[in-house]
């Protein structure tokens, strides 16, 4: 039987009642299904690409069908194709909710569960043969069994809502990477299965109606695969699913090589044939070197990607090693000091002779023992101070004080020290005194006596001066690559800012050894010490500066290091922020 007298395949093509959109509706979109599910198949083919690469070829099966149904006027050939429509698009739905059960569970389906689906099926199948039972000529269409379409809508249906609760259920307890990537599947997925539902069954529907036409509202519907493939290479170069990452690109460039081909159909004379072939050739070369630039950049990006990886993970490595030996060193000096405050107080009540006379000798190994005891005492206080800061345990007590009044408490024991190494030493305050600064005394005491200690400790001819001044403006510049270098630590209690009150400034010159340049800004780093130290036998940690930055930083003040070089001795300054006079 042959439906009207328009020749088969033309009616399609110059039927006014058919939008020339919806031709473009199945070629391209089976050649994009199809290239998709075979690329990622090929790429890695594992079981979600397996799945996709089913759903793609019964898809283009589908649409392959249906375009013979549209072209074909034979009744026999379209009563042919018509029958499979039931079973593929069943088959659409199982496959894409067990496409989704198995990438957003990474696992896969439970026999029972493949069972279920199966007996659900299984009518779909059995029955197909059966369910045409007429051929409306006029409509070239062939007719349904309502009931056997309204069974495997419903099963379409419920498939539908069961993918939005596994996707729902699955939303809430992944991740924030893996929930973006259900979010983006299940939209995908479901804007394209209910475009193919929704028009396929309302098309029927109205089609049963009596309303002319209604099947092309179908063709719409086919734009959702579309859609749902360029979901699916979005999440794949995105989201690295299925590590590929060309996927959209070549997606891209054969859609277009696609759409221009199909122009030939349209081309009637020789001139359009040749401007086609001319566009189609340009397409490919130009289609050809986009691929190849995104394939070089997305490889020099994995390399990156892979080397910032590894930096990442030995970084995070080295910060729980750092805490762990921060732990380490804090608990390891609590249990050192007990035992040294007591040798330190047994070796004073001995020498003061509370056990009794001793001899000379026995008198000066016991003031080498002291002056060890103590030494080592100073090391356990600045590495338990280190432990503090770096844990942000570092407690302060802030009160408005006179810098100068500090000063003068130093002053007493800094001319001892002066007088045994044979230095000048000078304290220069100005007259009418300074403003106050909001300091801790005891940390900012330990700060100043560390630097003075230094100054003396690294000069050996000349002497120390030490100066207090008020400044309008900070002198402080941040050196070159400071970023590395500034202490970033969590006080607990760390000043507030102050507001601009102008500057107190502490210099602490020395005509010492003086410090080279290069050396400048890596003397506040841990354990830093400059190589002229080694050479004069110094004793010292390279702990001072470091904690003694530390501290100043909680102040809300500077410290930095000025020098004309070596042998021409150095500046130590700290400015902190005043209060008001
Ligand atoms: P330490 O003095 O225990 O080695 P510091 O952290 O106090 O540790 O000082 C770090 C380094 O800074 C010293 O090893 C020394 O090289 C350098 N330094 C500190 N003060 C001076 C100074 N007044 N003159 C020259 N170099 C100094």
């Amino acid at each position: 039987m042959i439906c009207s007298d328009i020749p088969a395949p033309l009616y399609f093509l110059f039927s006014d009642s058919v939008p020339r959109l919806l031709y473009y509706s199945h070629i391209p979109t089976a050649a994009v299904v199809l290239l998709l599910g075979f690329y990622v198949f090929f790429k890695s083919s594992n079981l979600v690409s397996k799945i996709l690469l089913s759903i793609s070829i019964v898809f283009s099966l589908w649409l392959f069908l249906n375009l013979i149904s549209w072209t074909n006027i034979n009744s026999g050939v379209v009563m042919f194709v018509w029958s499979f429509f039931g079973i593929l698009t069943s088959l659409v739905f199982i496959l894409s909710y067990y496409f989704v059960y198995v990438f957003i569970n990474n696992k896969d389906l439970g026999l029972l569960s493949k069972f279920i689906l199966g007996i659900v099926l299984l009518p779909v199948i059995l029955l197909a043969p059966y369910y045409l039972h007429e051929f409306d000529v006029a409509k070239c269409e062939a007719v349904d069994n309502i009931y056997y379409v309204y069974y495997y809508n419903i099963v379409c249906a419920v498939i539908f809502v069961s993918i939005l609760i596994l996707s729902l259920l699955k939303y809430r307890k992944a991740d924030k990477s893996f929930k973006k990537q259900v979010l983006f599947l299940t939209i995908g997925i479901e804007i394209f299965l209910l475009s193919f539902f929704v028009t396929g069954f309302f098309a029927s529907y109205l089609d049963n109606q009596g309303l002319s036409y209604a099947f092309e509202l179908e063709q719409y519907g086919l734009f959702g695969m579309t859609f749902f493939m360029g979901v699916l290479a979005y999440i794949i170069v995105k989201f690295k699913a299925f590590n590929i990452k060309l996927i959209g690109a070549q997606a891209l460039v054969s859609i277009l090589i696609l759409l221009v081909a199909s122009q030939y159909t349209f081309a009637q004379n020789a001139g359009s044939i040749i401007l086609t072939g001319i566009t189609l050739a340009l397409s490919i070369g130009f289609g050809y070197i986009l691929i190849k630039s995104i394939k070089t950049e997305v490889q020099r990006k994995d390399e990156l990607q892979f080397m910032a990886d590894a930096l990442a993970q030995s970084n995070d490595k080295l910060r729980q090693l750092d805490n762990a030996k921060t732990e380490f060193v804090s608990i390891a000096s609590h249990q050192l000091r007990t035992p040294l405050t007591a040798i330190k107080g047994f070796v004073s009540l001995l020498m003061e002779g509370s056990y009794g006379e001793m001899s000379k000798e026995a008198q000066d190994a016991l003031g080498k023992v002291h002056l060890s005891t103590e030494r080592l005492i100073h090391l356990v206080e600045e590495l338990l101070n280190v432990s503090r800061i770096e844990s942000g345990r570092m407690e302060y007590k802030f009160e408005n004080q006179d810098i100068c009044i500090l000063l003068e408490e130093m002053v007493e024991s800094f001319e001892i020290i002066a007088k045994e190494n044979n230095l000048s030493f000078e304290v220069k305050l100005p007259d009418k005194g300074l403003p106050q600064v909001s300091i801790d005394s005891a940390k900012m005491r330990e700060v100043i006596s560390n630097l003075v200690d230094n100054a003396f400790k690294y000069t050996k001819k000349g002497g120390v001066i030490v100066k207090a001044e008020f400044d309008n403006e900070s002198r402080y510049k941040a050196p070159m690559g400071d970023e590395n270098n500034v202490f970033k630590f969590q006080h607990k209690n760390h000043q507030e800012n102050i507001g601009t009150n102008g500057y107190v400034r502490v210099t602490i010159s020395d005509t010492g050894i003086g410090i080279p340049a290069s050396e400048i800004p890596y003397l506040f780093a841990k354990f830093s010490r400059g190589k002229d130290t080694q050479r004069l036998h110094v004793s010292g940690t390279g702990l001072g500066l470091y904690v003694g930055k530390g501290i100043v930083e909680a102040h809300k003040g500077h410290i930095w290091i000025e020098s004309d070089g070596e042998g021409r001795g150095s500046r130590f300054i700290v400015e902190l922020p005043a209060v008001g006079l």
